[in-house]
């Protein structure tokens, strides 16, 4: 590993840290998380270093595909260098879907070519493409409510009012129109659906992202328009109404495909705790990133904050309990790395799980759930997030998709950190994910705050896990 120098400002007793999770002895644990926090805030190597080695060296990398392979290799390099315990590959097999050809244009009343991307599992519209009259639904509940078999030879197009918030509720909302509209659509008899992209900017980028199709739904070919060439269309949707009552046809050319079975695999890393009874805290990210971008703040910035947190952890000696690293694959394409991952460990004891998947965002709020005995670790938390502006929410953590299986399986302890998402959808699932979206300072931030908060908890011998519920 490059020999570094790291800054303190609150450390003056720490002159020669351990560049190595492996090869220094545990000193004695008279350290606070504040000393973390704090030199968290002022370094900015590692997790930087992470996001831009990930989206240079490797770029986009669809789970699945031989990019997503290059990456783990890649992880595997990168993880041990730092020094980490047990670095290694959990491989599985998994269904995989690849773009092809996309492209869309208006042929009438007002010809015109429109942004479009397929979402992940769209059917093909084969190398003709199709053209067919636009069938309008302002939203995913008037789609809903259309009668069987009216979208016959039709191409719905399905709009939304998807709004920027802080706590990124707003993709809840509205993204439906992506994960459900084309298995609806399709139910319906429509021969293919464009959605508006499910984002906020007003770039001509429509944003990528999988949908899915029940079994024996056919896939119809499913596109995702930006939202400028969405709001076009509503507009010649609504002039053709207004004046000629011409339908509006629109030419698509869809030609992905789907290439079977293939390999992905997990890269699991860890800080190896002292004691080995104590169950264990998972802490995950996905390598994994969508084809169009190069995947910075979705998500090398999630793998890059929780690995600069970890390596933090061991510089205050061996912590009591291990903290176990999931860079989790296939995440954008089905959470194939986070269900593996759920299958494979579930008799293994885990205490609590945490996830980085929201960007790269400052973190605005924590919220917890643990364990009514847990106070004390949970006041040690909330304080030493203060400082970084961060507000204890009383809403009940729910932690990540690649830690939902897990945490369902064992009931876990779970703690987000919550990111500012004002900004997210706008470059979500774009080509516009890329390296210079990242706030050096607001990574920085989100290192201290999970530094901070990984210390106090793998030190921590009490139960993490939640009461049952009744
Ligand atoms: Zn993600």
């Amino acid at each position: 590993m490059k020999n570094i120098t790291y800054a303190f400002t609150a450390a003056s007793a720490f002159v020669a840290m351990p560049q190595t999770a492996s090869a220094t002895p545990p000193p004695p644990l008279n350290y606070t998380p504040e000393i973390l926090r704090d030199s968290a805030l002022a370094d900015d190597v590692m997790a930087y270093e992470i996001v831009e080695g990930l989206t240079t060296e490797i770029g986009p990398r669809q789970g699945g595909t031989p990019a997503e392979a290059k990456a783990r290799a890649w992880a595997v390099q990168k993880l041990k260098s730092i020094g980490f315990d047990n670095v290694r590959i959990d491989e599985y097999r998994m269904p995989t879907w690849v773009r092809g050809e996309e492209t869309a244009e208006v042929t009438a009343p007002f010809p015109q070519k429109l942004a479009i991307t397929a979402l992940g599992n769209s059917g093909s519209t084969g190398d003709a493409g199709i053209e067919a009259e636009v069938a309008y639904f302002p939203t995913l509940d008037a789609l809903r409510a259309a009668p069987d078999g009216s979208l016959k030879g039709k191409i719905a197009f399905v709009s939304h009012a998807m709004q920027r918030t802080q706590d990124g509720s707003s993709y809840g909302a509205f993204g439906p129109a992506r994960f459900v509209g084309p298995n609806i659509a399709s139910k319906k008899g429509a021969s293919a659906i464009v959605i508006r992209s499910a984002g906020t900017d007003y770039h001509r980028n429509p944003h990528t992202g999988n949908t899915n199709f029940e079994t024996g739904v056919t896939p119809i070919p499913a596109g995702a328009l930006s939202i400028p060439d969405a709001e076009n269309l509503e507009r010649m949707l609504a002039l053709s109404q207004q004046y000629e009552g011409k339908p509006v046809r629109l030419k698509l050319k869809l030609t992905p495909k789907n290439i079977g079975m293939q390999t992905s695999g997990n890269v699991i890393a860890e800080v190896k705790g002292s004691n080995p009874n104590l169950p264990i805290i998972v802490i995950a990210c996905h390598l994994d990133s969508w084809d169009l971008g190069t995947g910075a703040i979705d998500d090398a910035a999630g793998c890059g904050i929780i690995a600069a947190a970890a390596f933090r952890l061991t510089w205050m000696g061996q912590p009591k309990r291990t903290v176990r690293l999931l860079w989790a694959g296939a995440e954008e394409v089905g959470i194939w790395g986070g269900k593996d991952y759920g299958a494979k460990y579930v008799n293994e004891p885990h205490a609590l799980a945490m996830e980085s998947d929201f960007g790269a965002g400052k973190v605005w709020a924590v919220d917890f759930n643990l364990p009514a005995s847990a106070k004390p670790v949970r006041d040690q938390i909330t304080s030493a997030l203060a400082p970084l502006g961060i507000v204890p929410r009383q809403q009940v953590a729910g932690g990540g998709a690649d830690i939902g299986a897990i945490i369902a399986a064992q009931k876990l302890g779970v703690i987000d950190l919550q990111q500012d998402g004002t900004k997210y959808f706008d470059l979500h699932h774009t080509p516009d994910d890329t390296l210079d979206k990242i706030d050096k300072a607001e990574l920085r931030q989100n290192v201290a705050a999970w530094a901070a908060t990984l210390f106090l908890l793998a030190n921590y011998e009490g139960e993490l896990k939640p009461e049952p519920k009744p």
